[in-house]
């Protein structure tokens, strides 16, 4: 008899984004032929930049000839890319990594699950909250989270994000083992500041804390005073992953490509205090249980830093940017409490007279047949607010901000 990994019980049963459909769903059999925008998808919709499109051309034609064919390729990933990432991602903010320390993937969605492999399962973990749900559940998957009780996991340490301390996280009280921090932040749409992050560096340099750092939208920062990278960080290299991904910057949410990095020095002990590289941890990790991402998906990543490539990813930014300016002005003037949205396709919007995110959620559907994401889906301290993206098209957009005017107005 095969026993099952009760950890999985544990899992609230259906991931946020599927009860939110059967809300709408259950609005759509009740009102046939209402049309609603959803504003609430964590996907992009802009197509992909011309000089990816190129990329994957020339790389499919290559691998029709003999000569041009590429079958496995090196775990880690092409030389190539791992190159263009050091130098046009990292060298330009005086961040020096090797190619060898980047981890090329199918998305950061993988790697921020699976990081947690490396660490024994009895490791404490703090998350900011709210957050995007992957940290946690991949650690409750092998038991790490504990229980829900009351709608918190019993061994994860909250680090309440709310309009109280101004969306920014306190230390924690404890120690803490592993701490997963994502700015700019989905979804809160909130960044961080250069001294806020050197506090939580120098918190796990003096703590012997490992930093998760998910920097999958740090595209999306227009102020020139946020970090892009931990890395910015004096210290940074001895306590710090980082995650990075093609797909909300160049609409790669469908082709797949991001990266890790994985810095020599970041070690983690054993029980008799021997430090372990993680870098080697993950290498071995890698080269079992992944064979790389497609040639083809990497020469489209590569072709983002080219110059036509730059200016195109810039552009579709600029788009998502220009809804999000849009929607902040408007949902301010409409009277509602309003952050995020300034370095970060997301807003986070304060519920009206504090009421819950649910309920507020189908006001909004059946009101002004427009599709919100309540956030307390994403933690406890997401109670209150709801998360607007700004990655539809702009006549959505408009429509979608016309309607919670009439709605609201
Ligand atoms: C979308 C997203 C990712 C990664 O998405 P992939 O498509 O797997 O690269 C990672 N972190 C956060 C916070 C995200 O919102």
């Amino acid at each position: 008899m095969a026993l099952v990994n009760e950890h999985f019980l544990k899992l609230p049963g259906n991931y946020l984004f599927a009860d939110i459909a059967k809300k709408v769903n259950a609005f759509k059999v009740q009102h046939p032929g209402e049309d609603i925008i959803s504003l609430g998808i964590g996907d992009v919709t802009r197509p992909l930049p011309p000089a990816v499109v190129s990329a994957i051309h020339k790389a499919a034609d290559e691998m029709a000839t003999e000569a041009g064919f590429r079958g496995y390729g090196p775990e880690q990933g092409y030389g190539f890319l791992r190159e263009a990432i050091v130098k046009n991602d990292f060298l330009p903010r005086g961040v020096h990594l090797d190619p060898s320390e980047i981890f090329v993937n199918d998305g950061a969605k993988s790697d921020t699950g699976n990081i947690q492999e490396l660490v024994r399962w009895d490791n404490s973990i703090g998350v900011t909250d709210p957050a995007y749900p992957v940290y946690i559940d991949s650690n409750a998957m092998i038991g790490r989270a504990g229980v829900v009780e009351d709608g918190r996991w019993s061994n994860v340490v909250y680090l309440p994000c709310t309009a109280g301390n101004g969306f920014v996280p306190q230390l924690p009280d404890r120690r803490v083992d592993i701490i997963y921090l994502c700015y700019p932040n989905n979804p809160t749409g909130t960044v961080i500041t250069k001294d806020e992050l050197r506090r939580w560096v120098n918190f796990a340099l003096r703590n012997d804390t490992l930093i998760f750092y998910d920097a999958a939208y740090e595209a999306y920062i227009q102020n020139p005073d946020i970090p892009h990278s931990i890395y910015e960080i004096r210290g940074a290299r001895r306590v710090a992953i980082e995650f990075h991904s093609y797909s909300k910057t160049a609409g790669f949410t469908g082709l797949r490509c991001g990266y890790t990095v994985v810095p020599k020095e970041v070690t983690a002990a054993t029980l008799t205090g021997e430090r372990i590289p993680l870098h080697t941890l993950w290498q071995r990790r890698q080269s079992t249980k992944f064979n790389g991402v497609s040639y083809i998906s990497q020469r489209a990543a590569e072709a983002t830093y080219s110059p036509e490539g730059r200016e195109q990813v810039r552009q579709a930014v600029g788009y998502y940017m220009e809804n999000a300016r849009i929607m902040r002005e408007q949902l301010t003037r409409l009277g509602l409490s309003v952050f995020g949205g300034e370095d970060a396709p997301y807003l986070w919007v304060q519920t009206p007279g504090g009421e819950s995110s649910w309920r507020f959620f189908e006001q909004m559907l059946y009101n002004a047949h427009v599709v919100c994401t309540p956030g307390v889906g994403f933690g406890p301290s997401g109670e209150g607010y709801v998360r607007f993206t700004s990655f539809g098209s702009r006549e959505d957009c408009q429509e979608a901000l016309g309607r919670l005017a009439r709605w609201i107005g």
